[in-house]
């Protein structure tokens, strides 16, 4: 029997494991399903820990690592929470945190990289980024030695540091022009022969692979949560906490609720929350002025079938805007309660967990889990040295020729 099938929300007909779309047409995400019912932690390193609930057939061995869950005893007392639970993505090794690119990017990267390598693929990966995402996907290709095409904005290149001497497989390009630039770059590139584009959320070794967040904290406190907060962007990592919740709905040994899914946007350019609300709260000039503009996606995956929409609908859950104010004061909190170093969009959760126990939407007993999506960076300073990743080409989105200047860069740098 295969270890899971891959098949859509829609016509439920099952798919090829590595298809992104549905073959008859369907707006849907497509979703793993596994024989494997119950969840059962493997000893392997990182992330494998949760290998029988990922999409994968084999491991990448070195350099990954997982969520760490604790129960908060000093955040917790500040908002008068009893049962408030963080779920660590980042480096923090007194706690044995090791996502060694400091958020929990590094979830999806390496499942999404483990596919590659079973699909043998000799295409060039595309990846377009505003800093997290690419510093990913580069720790993991430095690793695995797979080529990959890297276009980012030119003002986010000091996102993009590494702790690898070798990074010949990396071929990064700079863009002249913001995220929609690069993406519009990267997707004009990624069209072309030899060249192929991992897929974001339509990926389930991308989802999963964030799913294991929801795992290890289930897995940590015993017990399905009563609520869920996250920052978020696209809201990929709100759909996976809420397919993981099912699987462990389904196992049985976790009690019988559904985490209310709590997901946070920065203001003023909060495009999800804008969908949800119905109401106008993008800004000309985003992601300019936004606490972490890692939050700034203008086309998340929300109307699809078992998109943004669909789980917030499912779980009675809310998206919600925090002010630049709120999100600093939030940071503070943490980072003086905690005794860790946040990244700015993880404070977005924070403040978002401060407006619900505020707003009296969550009750002191009820049992909370925090997904801190990145920290500790500035601990991860005091143990290593971050070299930048070398820029191979800049380019400017105005440049008519910058599509051919990108794949001639290519061919030079991986010698093909
Ligand atoms: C990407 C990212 C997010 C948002 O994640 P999505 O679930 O994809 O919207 C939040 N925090 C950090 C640190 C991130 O890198």
């Amino acid at each position: 029997m295969n270890k899971y099938s891959v098949k859509c929300l829609i016509c439920g007909e099952v798919h090829d494991p590595y298809t992104l779309n549905c073959k008859n047409g369907d707006e849907s995400l497509l979703r793993a399903y596994y024989t494997a019912k119950q969840l059962i932690p493997t000893d392997m390193p990182g992330i494998w820990k949760y290998y029988n609930w990922l999409p994968v057939d084999g491991i990448i061995e070195e350099g990954s690592g997982r969520t760490v869950t604790y129960k908060s005893e000093a955040l917790a007392s500040e908002l008068a929470l009893d049962d408030l639970w963080i779920a660590f993505n980042g480096y923090w090794p007194e706690k044995g945190a090791d996502l060694m690119t400091c958020t929990f990017k590094d979830l999806e990267s390496f499942p999404t990289m483990q596919r590659i390598r079973e699909q043998e693929e000799k295409r060039i990966m595309v990846v377009a980024s505003a800093g997290n995402t690419a510093r990913a996907f580069a720790n993991v290709c430095s690793i695995t030695g797979q080529p990959l095409l890297l276009v980012v904005p030119k003002e986010s290149v000091h996102r993009l540091w590494t702790l690898h001497d070798d990074n010949h497989s990396i071929c990064l390009v700079t863009v002249e022009g913001d995220y929609f630039d690069a993406i519009s770059l990267a997707g004009k590139i990624a069209a072309r022969d030899g060249f192929v584009n991992e897929g974001g959320a339509r990926n389930v070794a991308r989802r999963d692979g964030m799913g294991t967040v929801m795992l290890d904290a289930v897995l940590t406190s015993g017990k399905l949560y009563d609520h869920y907060f996250q920052a978020v962007g696209s809201g990929t990592g709100g759909i996976s906490a809420w397919e993981a919740s099912l699987r462990l709905l389904d196992d049985g040994r976790f009690g019988d609720k559904l985490p209310k899914l709590h997901l946070g946007q920065s203001r003023p350019c909060a495009p999800l929350y804008s969908l949800w609300k119905d109401e106008d709260s993008i800004d000309a000039a985003c992601p300019d002025g936004m606490y972490d503009d890692v939050l700034f996606n203008r086309k998340p995956p929300y109307a699809l079938k078992g998109g943004v929409k669909d789980v917030i609908e499912a779980s009675s859950g809310d998206i919600y805007a925090v002010t630049n104010e709120e999100a600093s004061a939030a940071q503070e909190l943490f980072e003086k309660s905690e005794g860790i170093d946040i990244n700015p969009a993880a404070a977005v959760a924070v403040a978002t967990l401060v407006q619900a126990v505020k707003a009296g939407t969550v009750k002191p007993a009820e049992e909370i889990v925090l997904n801190i999506t990145g920290g500790g960076q500035k601990r991860l300073v005091q143990d290593y040295e971050l070299k930048q990743l070398p820029v191979s080409l800049e380019v400017s989105a105005k440049d008519e020729d910058a599509e051919d200047k990108v794949v001639k860069k290519v061919t030079e740098v991986f010698g093909i």
